[in-house]
């Protein structure tokens, strides 16, 4: 029986992602451990889709039902997120405001023209930059925003950032774990170990109360791109809570089911390390797979440097959450400008 069925979900994505193996990265790495990816960077049409839309289903009815008129976010000057936003916006036939921050030091000619923003600005949104730095809690900016669609006669819903501090932002990926379950069936085997990117917090909080009905959310291991761990894990444990009273787990999640390892964010969020930009060109060149410098590319990183260290067992299986972010590339255009 699904933890979700009690929930309204309004469609924004195909359905259950693909599960791909991925067995030319797996042999770079030694060829001990078989990788796979759950493809969420695939899973919708809306805007080149990505793991916020699976969030937003379980969100937009509440929207709707609020009878607002504006959807109100924000994010980033490449948040992912509020590209998923204004596109939600536009595709059920509401206003979107969404303020742009400047949580990153980097300095890219076009950053504030290309990829992500460029999508949310074609969309139709109003896309507010503003100076304030990276915070994964709740701005003023934010609340400004929902002031001024309120003063000028619109309804604002307000969507936080990356959907995660919202009641039903940790849903979808409830959801993700029920699927992996299905598929798992269908393939015929069971993943040892996921590994997901964790920042705002409610993808790996849903996985996490998904897995912990399966008993085995210990084994989803959670890699921060925020750079400021202990607020990302709290923001976690908060979500892991509140999402698990709301779908009725019937326990407590143990502080030892939460995994998330710090290693990887470095130098900060949104910039990516030597590292980093050497896990996106091989998973790139080996299965054509594109990671970004702020998410995706940090936890390849942590994918390949726990195989490296013997983290997991010979043997093991290994799904990696590929969440989406493929956008925001065109903003580091010169890391990349020979390859
Ligand atoms: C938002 C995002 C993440 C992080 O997910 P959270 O739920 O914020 O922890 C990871 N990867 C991509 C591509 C994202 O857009």
């Amino acid at each position: 029986m699904s933890l979700l069925s009690k929930f309204a979900r309004y469609s924004l994505t195909f359905g259950p992602t693909p599960i791909e193996p991925l067995p030319r990265l797996s042999a770079a790495l030694g060829g001990q451990i078989e990788i796979y990816a759950k493809r969420d960077d695939c899973n919708s049409g809306l805007a080149m889709g990505g793991n916020k839309l699976r969030k937003l289903e379980y969100i937009v009815p509440d929207a709707i039902a609020s009878g607002a008129d504006t959807l109100v976010s924000i994010g980033g000057v490449q948040s992912n997120h509020t590209r998923q936003v204004a596109a939600t916006a536009a595709k059920i036939g509401m206003k979107c405001v969404v303020v742009q921050e400047k949580w990153v030091p980097h300095h890219d000619a076009v950053y504030d023209r290309v990829g992500n923003i460029l999508l949310t600005r074609l969309m139709g949104a109003d896309s507010r930059l503003v100076e304030d730095g990276f915070d994964i809690g709740i701005r003023q900016s934010w609340k400004d925003a929902i002031l001024s669609v309120e003063a000028a006669g619109g309804k604002p819903y307000a969507i936080p950032a990356g959907a995660s501090v919202h009641k039903f932002g940790g849903l979808g990926y409830v959801g993700f774990a029920e699927e992996v379950v299905r598929q798992e069936q269908d393939l015929g085997f069971t993943f040892d170990y996921v590994i997901v990117c964790v920042v705002t917090g409610s993808t790996q909080a849903g996985m996490i109360v998904g897995f912990a009905a399966q008993n085995r959310a210990e084994r989803v291991i959670g890699i921060d791109a925020s750079a400021t761990p202990q607020q990302t894990r709290a923001q976690v444990r908060q979500i892991v809570d509140g999402t698990a009273d709301l779908v009725g787990l019937g326990r407590k999640v143990r502080e030892d089911e939460i995994v998330i390892l710090p290693d990887y964010a470095y130098p900060a969020y949104g910039v990516p390390s030597p590292e980093t930009n050497a896990a996106i060109r091989l998973a790139a060149r080996t299965e054509a797979m594109i990671t970004d410098p702020v998410y995706e590319g940090k936890s390849m990183q942590g994918l390949i440097d726990l195989v490296g260290k013997g983290y997991f067992p010979a043997g093991s299986r290994i799904l990696y959450a590929h969440l989406g972010g493929a956008p925001a590339i065109n903003g580091y255009s010169y890391y990349y400008k020979d390859g």
